[in-house]
């Protein structure tokens, strides 16, 4: 029965190995990591929801590529509001990291579609009971707008950034707003000229 004795000692140490991974926590990142190349095979989105919900496009100023010294360029969109105003997440995908950076401060970053991270910077706090593998949609809060990092001393904002494989991307054009649309000025204008206007 010397092939029993083998087998055993086999599982055991397929137990002890699978329990390991359990213990560690590194299963979890092994379903990130799936679900990570999956989403590689994707279409990026082109279309991205309003970060801030009550913040229309046509209030960002566009600073994209702005000179910021030391002959570095600004990499993404500054979006402001007051301190402590949620911000939700522009897409659906999975939290892929949760931390602090000197220019940063503390900041989220999701993976979606096609493998692009977005970035989210700034933040005074963070949304609470969020961790790195979490399923996110574009109504999950991620965090706080704030001035933390490099923005200590500024008006509150949420720095928003876009890195694809072969850099960062101008989140701007993308960007849509979640408030419903105002009245355009067609429908403001006399009957009269609407009529005259389809002559
Ligand atoms: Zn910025």
């Amino acid at each position: 029965m010397r092939w029993v004795r083998r087998f055993s000692k086999l599982f055991a140490v397929f137990a002890v190995a699978l329990l390991l991974l359990v213990v560690t926590g590194a299963s979890d990142r092994l379903v990130l990591y799936a679900r990570i190349l999956k989403l590689y095979t994707q279409t990026p989105d082109t279309r991205l929801a309003m970060p801030l919900e009550d913040v229309r496009k046509t209030a960002i100023a566009d600073t994209w590529q702005a000179a910021r010294g030391e002959g570095r360029k600004h990499e993404g969109q500054d979006i402001f509001a007051t301190r402590g105003t949620p911000i939700l997440s522009a897409t659906s995908g999975y939290i892929y990291n949760i931390g602090e950076n000197n220019l940063g401060g503390q900041t989220v970053s999701v993976i979606g579609k096609g493998g692009r991270v977005y970035y989210y910077a700034h933040l005074d706090s963070y949304a609470r009971g969020i961790h790195i593998g979490d399923r996110v949609t574009t109504r999950t809060v991620l965090g706080y707008v704030g001035s933390t990092g490099n923005a200590q001393g500024t008006p509150p904002h949420l720095h928003f950034g876009i890195y694809t494989s072969s850099g960062a991307i101008n989140p701007l054009p993308m960007l849509t707003d979640r408030l419903p649309p105002t009245a355009t000025r067609q429908e403001t204008r006399p009957r009269s000229q609407l009529i005259n206007r389809k002559a």
